[in-house]
């Protein structure tokens, strides 16, 4: 069974062991790649996701600027705190932890933030450029299930990948980024009829859905690679995916824990667009000079 799980932990370490290289490489080249992080307001949370980019970014040597604005912040202080990033030659990045407080549009404050410091791939730019197949920054989530198949070999060209869930975050972009790879994609919803006949037939299944144990082991094919994208924080405190774990692995040929697979990824892919976005500087500051 164990040969069976696709370890997200090492994978994310191996991935930022190489970025802490690429690092010294533009350091020694004269840019230290630069993430500011925004955090609005005191969501528990929130705290604990920015404090492990921090620390990731420590480990791979970005300088991260913190930037934590009271709750009762108003939109037009985000906003020009955002426009004073766009133009900070030293940020290479720009997070703003979401959810934000309800008296803040979080569209408008997505849509301030340059496309080439987008690195959560959030703007309608990014995700435009995803579309169309144009160079631009993808979400970290999605990246990182690309990332999870890729070093565990798992060939996505023609295989029939079933996306469950459609958000804007997870859902979608991952079903953008199977069809770049050659997959042939299934969408699945709440809307969607006979969920587990369509999941049946996956050789790859995405599970982004926010629901605990909605996969199960009867809606698997003998076989199919199984990623787990659900965090599901349940009543005695665990966490839990969107995939009955147990009753999956029997069938499955690969598939990802929780906590363990695709969580760790999200962080490493946030770092590896924040080392492209240095990087690219450097290329066009070589091709203008
Ligand atoms: P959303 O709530 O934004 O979207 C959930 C999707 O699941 C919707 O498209 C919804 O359909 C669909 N859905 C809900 N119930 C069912 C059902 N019974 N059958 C089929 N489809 C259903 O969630 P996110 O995409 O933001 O997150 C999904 C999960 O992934 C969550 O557990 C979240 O915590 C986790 N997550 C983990 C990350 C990580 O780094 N590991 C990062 C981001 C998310 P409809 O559109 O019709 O409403």
């Amino acid at each position: 069974m164990e040969n069976k799980i696709i370890d997200g932990k090492h994978i994310s370490d191996l991935v930022k062991d190489e970025l802490k290289v690429k690092v010294e490489d533009l350091k020694a080249k004269g840019i230290t790649p630069g993430l500011a992080v925004v955090l609005v307001g005191d969501n528990p949370a929130s705290k604990i996701y920015v404090g492990s980019k921090k620390k990731a970014c420590q480990y791979i040597g970005i300088k991260s600027f913190s930037y934590e604005m009271p709750n009762e912040v108003s939109e037009k202080e985000v906003l020009e705190l955002i426009d004073t990033l766009n133009h900070d030659p030293a940020v290479h990045g720009i997070l703003v932890q979401l959810p934000l407080p309800a008296h803040i549009d979080e569209q408008k404050v997505l849509l301030a933030i340059d496309p080439s410091k987008d690195v959560d791939g959030f703007h309608p730019m990014s995700v435009g450029s995803l579309v169309v197949g144009a160079e631009g920054f993808v979400s970290c989530t999605p990246a990182g299930i690309i990332e999870l198949l890729k070093r565990s070999n798992v060939d996505i060209e023609g295989k029939h990948c079933v996306v469950v869930g459609r958000s804007n975050i997870v859902g979608k972009p991952i079903s953008m980024l199977l069809l770049k790879e050659h997959g042939t994609v299934t969408m699945c919803h709440s809307r969607t009829k006979n969920l587990g006949d369509i999941v049946k037939q996956a050789d790859i299944i995405i599970a982004a859905v926010g629901v605990p144990k909605l996969i199960t082991g009867d809606m698997i094919k003998e076989g199919a690679v199984i990623i787990d994208v659900g965090m599901n924080r349940l009543d005695n405190g665990k966490l839990c995916g969107d995939v009955d774990f147990d009753a999956c692995i029997e069938k499955a040929s690969l598939i990802t824990p929780v906590p363990g697979g695709v969580g760790p990824m999200t962080i490493a892919m946030l770092m590896n667009n924040c080392v492209i976005s240095a990087a690219r500087l450097l290329e066009e500051n070589i091709i203008d000079n």
